[in-house]
This record gives C-alpha cells, structure tokens and sequence, in this order.
C-alpha cells in the first residue's frame, strides 16, 4: 500500500502481547512478522493528507539523513559529529534568521527543548539573586513564576521536572479572539507582583487558535521589568521562512531562549527538536557532565553532551 492509499489516521487497535521469543529469529523473520501483524494499521500521517495537529512528515532526504544516521551510529563524542550538529545549527540559524549568538542544540522534541530553557532561565533567575541553582539545587532559590498567555502542556510538564511546579505557571488574559497574551495585563502583573523571580514564556504558534504573542513588545517590557524571555515556538518559528508571515515572528533573535521542533514543520522523522540559547555558560552550568574523569573534552569543538539532559 502506498502513501496516498493508506488512510490518514485510524482508531487506536489492541493486540494480545506477543512473548519474548526463547530463541532470537533473525531480522527478516522479525521484519516479516511485523508487517503479518501491523504493516495494515500504518497510518499516512508522514504523507500530505494528514492534518493531524501540527505534526509534519517525512520527505525523501530526510529519510535518507535517519538512515545514515542510523548506519553509521557514530558515538557523539568522537569524529566530526559534534562539527555536523554545529553546521546544521548555523544552517537552522540562517533559515530562521536569528542571530549568530544563540547556540542551538538538538534534542528530542519540542517538549526537552522547552525544558532546557527553562532549566537555563531558573539557573539565570538564581544569577541574579547570587544562588547557585545547579549546585545548591532549586530550593534555594525559592518559589518562581512563569507568566504565559496560552502555553502548552509541555510548559506545565517542564515546571515539574525542573522542581518549580505547575501551580509556579500563571495563565495572563489574551487579547480579544486571540490566545495571544494581552501585553497591558502582563505589565501591569509583572509590577504589582514582584516577590517572585519571573519567566515570561512568549508563544509563537498557540496549538488552538495558533495565535502568536506580540514578541517585540515582550522584549521591550524585558528591558523595564528583568525577566527570563523563553518562546515556544514548536511550529510557528518556520513563519520566518516566509516574506508573507515572517512579521509574525519579529523580535523572536532577542529571546533568552527559543524551543523549536524539527519533526513538525521541518519534516525530518521523530525524535528531533531544537533548542536556541543566548547563554551558553549557564545552559553548561546546568547540563555539565561532572565527575567523569574518563571523559576527555577536545577544547576546540562544542561538547553537546554538557549541553542537553541527553549524554549519549
Ligand atoms: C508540539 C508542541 C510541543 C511539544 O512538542 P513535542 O515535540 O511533542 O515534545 C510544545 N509546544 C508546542 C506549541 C507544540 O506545538
């Protein structure tokens, strides 16, 4: 069945559980029993009728760049591979037009990405209050807000992970037919309520009403009010690469941080996000794999693994 014969989604299906075979049974067989089983119940969501969320397919080369990836199963520490991470970085920069100061990482999906921002900002917040968050661990810096019009669940998951809570993620009102935030209200929370270090997470590309927050009023009511500037923009930073609505977009380079996903709109296979950071020092202050003698560091190329909650 080709692409364009396949459905475009279908209802969950069960099995019964397939046991640990006693004796392995070889590729092939294995290939062969799985497509007896499930080659029917694929779905085209890599293919051009699929509209489901905001999820992208696979083209032709992307699937090649997987294989190769695959194949050759380079250890990441070794070889040119931290110089290809780099060179797609400086790729990605150009084609979204932000500036050479945010590093880019890969990471698994939007979701990581938008933790490693906020893992930078709490470690920012704790700079500016003279804690040291990595080393002396969330609870020193006390509770932090996060102010946002519309964020995703993913935001609400990353404040747990990073010990600040879901209840630390406080929803401003958004302008009228929009999920885009109401800039007046959140000037107006980030004056009265300054017992609290804040996060502002900015969205470019709300998953409803796909609404984008005015971003350079964001970044001008950072330069009154300090805060830690992260955008989620899983899928709405590709509106860079259009002259029709790149606008939309304006103002995203002077973020702290920006979270990206290259399995939406970019259309390479899963797991594949990225994540930009303006602070390199704190986001490896953060990430650091410490303690390990017999990991050598060659000076001159960038150490990735001390950059993403991912070692390998
Ligand atoms: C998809 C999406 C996420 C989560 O991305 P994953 O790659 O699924 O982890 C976060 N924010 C927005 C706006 C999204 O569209």
């Amino acid at each position: 069945m080709r692409i364009n014969e396949r459905p475009a989604g279908l209802p969950p299906t069960t099995h019964p559980l397939l046991d640990l075979p006693e004796q392995g049974e070889g590729g092939c067989a294995a290939i062969e029993a799985f497509a007896a089983r499930y080659y029917d119940e694929l779905t085209a969501s890599a293919g051009p009728r699929s509209f489901g969320y905001v999820v992208g397919g696979t083209t032709p080369a992307a699937v090649a760049g997987d294989w190769l990836t695959a194949a050759f199963d380079q250890d990441n520490g070794e070889g040119m591979t931290a110089h290809l991470e780099t060179e797609a970085m400086h790729m990605l920069r150009q084609l979204f037009r932000l500036p050479d100061d945010h590093t880019g990482v890969f990471v698994s999906g939007d979701t990581m990405a938008n933790v490693v921002g906020l893992a930078t900002g709490r470690e920012w917040l704790g700079q500016q209050s003279g804690v040291h968050v990595a080393q002396d661990g969330v609870a020193a810096l006390g509770p932090v807000r996060i102010l946002s019009g519309r964020p995703h669940s993913s935001i609400y998951k990353a404040a747990t992970m990073l010990g600040l809570g879901r209840s630390a993620v406080v929803e401003v009102p958004y302008l009228p037919q929009t999920e885009a935030i109401d800039p007046d209200v959140l000037e107006r929370l980030l004056q009265e309520h300054t017992d609290k270090p804040c996060i502002v997470v900015g969205n470019a590309g709300t998953v409803n009403a796909t609404s984008f927050d005015d971003l350079e009023t964001l970044v001008r009511l950072r330069e009154k009010h300090n805060f830690w500037l992260h955008v989620d923009s899983a899928f709405g930073l590709f509106a860079a690469c259009s002259p029709i609505y790149s606008a939309l977009v304006e103002g995203l380079g002077a973020a702290d941080s920006i979270a990206v996903d290259a399995h939406k709109w970019l259309n390479v296979p899963y797991d594949c996000g990225v994540v930009f950071i303006r602070h390199p020092d704190l986001q490896r202050d953060v990430f650091v794999n410490a303690n390990a003698p017999y990991l050598r560091n060659a000076s001159d190329v960038i150490d990735y693994m001390n950059r993403t909650p991912e070692a390998s």
